[in-house]
């Protein structure tokens, strides 16, 4: 009976000792990720775009005359909403909030969008189903439920500005970039910028690394754009030489 317990006893602090390993690894391996980013500042970045920045995140925020559009919502609510006062914008202007995809660092702020539309692509909807998962048995979640499904390749016209999506599937099931009027493109995570230069996504937090690596060449012929904006690479405003050397 004695030897059983003890059999029983070593299985189980085994197992604590495996879980514990794995999920410090895990951390380790993200927090060394998260410091190689870099976001820009919170401020006015360009024409009628700010940026909002959530500690390794950013939003943007595109001014529409008296109303806003933003893209993605950040990881922290609270710090969203203190950004949004430092540049005097009020949430509840905000009517429309792209997602470039609903891992949790991109939707942690949609209730602060009460007033807001919010969109994502269809094929996002299996990363919130549970039908497709980073980590077994953790689905992504947004609080609203009224999200809008977009198809690849839509147009739609929000307030005075066109928004086309073009699905970039790889860091997850539906990870969409955002081109709006023809020069500004955002990207999400399905990128890098570094030193002005596209460089692949972070493959640690990709669902598959080599299908975002794939779709990357779905951004880098587009005439008209003149600046990347990304999620955690800042931005850049030269899209020919940023693309350029891409293959
Ligand atoms: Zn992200």
């Amino acid at each position: 009976m004695k030897k059983k317990i003890k059999i029983v006893l070593i299985g189980v602090g085994t197992l604590i000792a495996v879980v514990l390993l794995i999920g410090g690894g895990f951390f380790y391996k993200f927090n060394s990720e998260i410091k190689k980013m870099h976001p820009v500042a919170t401020g006015k970045i360009v024409d009628n775009i700010f940026a909002i920045k959530d500690e390794f995140v950013n939003i943007y925020v595109l001014q529409d005359s008296n109303q806003y559009i933003v893209i993605d919502a950040g990881q922290d609510i609270e710090v969203v909403a203190a950004e949004f006062k430092k540049l005097n914008i009020n949430p509840d202007l905000v009517i429309a909030v792209l997602l470039t995809h609903t891992d949790p660092d991109h939707v942690a702020g949609v209730p602060l969008f009460k007033n807001a539309k919010i969109y994502l692509a269809k094929e996002e909807e299996k990363m919130l189903t549970g039908q497709k998962q980073k980590i077994p048995f953790v689905s992504n979640s947004i609080s609203r439920k009224d999200y809008i499904l977009l198809e690849d390749k839509q147009t739609l016209k929000i307030g005075n500005e066109n928004s086309f999506s073009i699905l970039t599937e790889g860091h997850t099931t539906g990870s969409m970039c955002y081109q709006i009027n023809d020069k500004y493109l955002f990207t999400g995570d399905i990128l890098s910028l570094v030193n002005g230069k596209l460089g692949p996504s972070v493959k640690f937090l990709d669902l598959d690394n080599e299908m975002a690596t794939k779709s990357i060449s779905k951004i880098t012929n587009l005439p008209n754009v003149e600046y990347i904006f990304t999620a955690h690479f800042g931005y850049t405003s030269d899209y020919k030489n940023a693309v350029k050397d891409w293959k």
